[in-house]
């Protein structure tokens, strides 16, 4: 049985399908709402997770204080004025004081935060701010670089136009070498995977 949550959504979906000047009842459209709602409960999964736990539940103690860096994080997300696709990439780094966090939880935040209704500044900041307050590094960096759907679907911006995004917080904004050096890995061609 589906509960009345879904029955709403899926009346939604259709209300949106007849607004258009679709037949929400022609036989290729009767399990989309349905369709739609699976979906929408996968993208927005992320409200049901909580990235300070993800990140709590992995810390270590280190004496290791070197740089830290994910590159290349794949996201998907929405964004919160259209909810049409923001695809990107984001590269994470830290410096740890005394702590380090499996490497894996950093990706999975990237991912809880990414599967919220999102601008991508603001998902930019969350990140550095949960790894911030839970890992207390000596500093933390994120970069993301997206394309908007909302821009390039309805055609307000240059066809794969990027937009960046940076959150830099404790060494990387107050030490002008460790914010050159992050910029540099960045940058750095990606080179030969292992
Ligand atoms: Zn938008």
């Amino acid at each position: 049985m589906q509960d009345k949550d879904q029955d709403a959504f899926e009346a939604a979906v259709k209300t949106m399908m007849k607004s258009v000047g679709e037949d929400p009842d022609r036989e290729g459209l009767q399990k989309t709402p349905e369709r739609v709602f699976k979906a929408y409960e996968f993208m927005y999964g992320g409200y049901k997770e909580d990235p300070k736990a993800i990140l709590e539940s992995a810390i270590f103690t280190s004496s290791n204080d070197e740089m830290v860096l994910i590159k290349d994080i794949e996201f998907y997300s929405t964004c919160e004025h259209h909810l049409l696709p923001i695809i990107g990439r984001a590269h994470v780094a830290y410096i740890p004081d005394g702590k380090v966090v499996g490497l894996s939880k950093i990706p999975r935040v990237v991912d809880v935060f990414s599967r919220r209704m999102q601008i991508q500044e603001q998902l930019t900041e969350q990140i550095a701010d949960a790894i911030m307050q839970t890992i207390q590094p000596k500093g933390v960096a994120v970069v993301i670089q997206a394309r908007h759907m909302c821009m390039e679907m309805r055609g307000v911006e240059k066809i794969n136009s990027t937009t960046t995004s940076s959150a830099l917080r404790g060494l990387f904004k107050k030490d002008e070498k460790t914010r050159a050096e992050f910029f540099n890995l960045i940058n750095a061609p990606a080179g030969n995977r292992y």
